[in-house]
């Protein structure tokens, strides 16, 4: 790890390939290093001290809490570039999108290090004179999450800061093949003061087995994920037996509309945003384009001729957009809907080349129909399917058709339009005019099968605290 300045960062990584996880870097195939696995009972044994640990955490006073977490954000600012550097080694995204990254994922420590000092209880008017009724919010306990390899640092700050800063311990295993990132910003929290028994991170000799120990332990009892929606009903599921609480961050299919009304250079630039960033690996990525046949032609160019400008290698390099896809069956995968799409009748705008090693060229496919399988599922690559349509009702027919309901995008300058239409979309987040609408201060989350739960925002908090009912009586 010779890219590393501050070797600390790097501390946790062991050499006996026997208990480890391989990191490769997706980009070259050169491995990265290893990640230490932990036995069950090392497992276990966390989730005891955790648990111990999470009494004397909660105890604290919320300032003294939210001071540690301010610390560990100023750590992170000022280790962005390691961090930055570490993120595009092991996952490929160009590094000022990985940079990007560690400032987004900093972000939800300082907001929720603030929310802390604010998990208000209420008083309530009694029923009834003799009566005085409060609530009061309090820790749910020792909390988990599982955590994807496509933000390797935000989606776990975004689960422990909130957990951290209402008062309960925190355990995470993060996605194998961005383990690196996930040490890295732990090792950070225990520099800023935080318990190596509030925060552990923890790899198993595989995903099942931690996830079922978080799921069946019974001193959890909270666990949050992001990832597919297959594997979060499975968690779901694993979770019901002992009545765990959940949220849960799952798959999307995000429609991104263009009325022809729209202003069509910007709905460009934000199909830009929202579709390329991270080589179209997020689950808010736009992954289906539907475009008034009005404008069709035009938006279709304009957006073929920005995709064109985008230079795809390793994010390491200088000017690089679109780095690698993660793996090997990603890439197939992403390949095999692009072919039955062409199948079915699509054409790429611009002549599709294909690219050596885990690297993909992104394209725009025109000439796409509803009923195509591009349309209805994730692609999670950098495929653009763009769809003509004619009628505002028959678009939103199309656009809530399907199982997913994370984000949705639209463009249109008709206040009316734009007050029906997002109201009509079946989502948990609607961009209006906007192709980017990550923000640690707004509520984060899907409805339908695309999750359960808020992150970020004053909601997230919530998400690790019980409300407790008082009632005073006698008086
Ligand atoms: P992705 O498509 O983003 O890889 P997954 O849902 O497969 O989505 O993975 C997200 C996270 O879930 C990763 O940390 C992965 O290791 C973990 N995971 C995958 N399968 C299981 C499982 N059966 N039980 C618990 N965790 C799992």
């Amino acid at each position: 790890m010779q890219h590393i300045k501050n070797q600390s960062l790097v501390s946790f990584m062991v050499s006996n390939k026997e208990q480890a996880i391989q990191v490769t870097n997706p980009a070259t195939g050169e491995v990265l290093g290893y990640a230490p696995i932990s036995s069950e009972q090392a497992i276990l044994d966390g989730i005891e001290q955790a648990n111990v640990a999470q009494k004397a955490w909660a105890a604290l006073p919320a300032k003294s809490r939210a001071s540690m977490l301010n610390r560990w954000y100023q750590l992170l600012i000022e280790n962005k570039e390691d961090l930055g550097r570490l993120m595009t080694l092991e996952q490929g995204k160009p590094l000022a999108e990985a940079q990007g990254e560690v400032l987004y994922g900093a972000s939800f420590i300082e907001w929720f290090a603030e929310e802390a000092k604010r998990t208000y209880g209420e008083t309530i008017p009694a029923p009834s004179g003799d009566k005085r009724l409060v609530t009061i919010k309090q820790p749910v306990g020792v909390a988990c999450a599982i955590t994807p390899w496509n933000f390797p640092i935000a989606m776990i700050t975004r689960k422990a800061a909130p957990a951290l800063a209402a008062g309960c311990s925190f355990i995470v295993k993060p996605a194998e093949l961005t383990p690196l990132s996930a040490f890295a910003v732990a090792e950070l929290a225990y520099q800023a003061g935080i318990p190596r028994q509030v925060l552990q991170v923890v790899l198993g000799e595989s995903a099942p087995l931690v996830g079922g120990i978080f799921t069946s332990h019974p001193l959890i009892r909270k666990l949050s994920f992001t990832g597919s929606t297959q594997v979060g009903s499975v968690l779901m599921q694993q979770s019901a037996h002992d009545i765990k609480r959940t949220s849960m961050e799952l798959g999307g299919n995000a429609p991104f509309i263009v009325f022809e009304d729209a202003d069509i250079d910007a709905a460009v630039v934000g199909a830009m945003a929202s579709k390329f960033r991270n080589a179209g690996q997020t689950c808010v990525c736009a992954n289906r384009f539907y475009v008034h046949s009005k404008v069709y032609d035009e938006f279709v160019t304009k957006f073929d001729a920005a995709v064109q400008q985008l230079k795809v290698g390793n994010g390491l390099e200088e000017g690089v957009n679109i780095g690698p896809v993660i793996s090997a069956a990603a890439k197939q995968n992403i390949q095999s809907l692009i072919d039955r799409a062409i199948e079915q009748g699509a054409q790429p705008v611009s002549e599709l080349q294909r690219l050596d090693g885990l690297f993909m060229q992104p394209v725009v496919l025109k000439g796409v129909t509803h009923d195509m399988d591009i349309v209805s599922q994730e692609i999670f690559g950098p495929v653009a399917p763009v769809i003509a349509f004619n009628d505002d009702e028959q678009l939103i027919e199309m656009a809530n058709d399907t199982i997913y309901g994370l984000a949705s995008y639209f463009y249109s300058q008709n206040i009316h339009r734009v007050w029906k239409i997002a109201e009509a979309l079946e989502y948990g987040m609607v961009g209006i005019n906007e192709g980017m609408i990550s923000t640690e201060v707004a509520p984060f989350g899907g409805v339908k099968q695309s999750g359960i739960g808020r992150e970020g925002a004053k909601q997230g908090i919530d998400e690790y605290l019980d409300v407790k009912y008082l009632c005073f009586g006698g008086n």
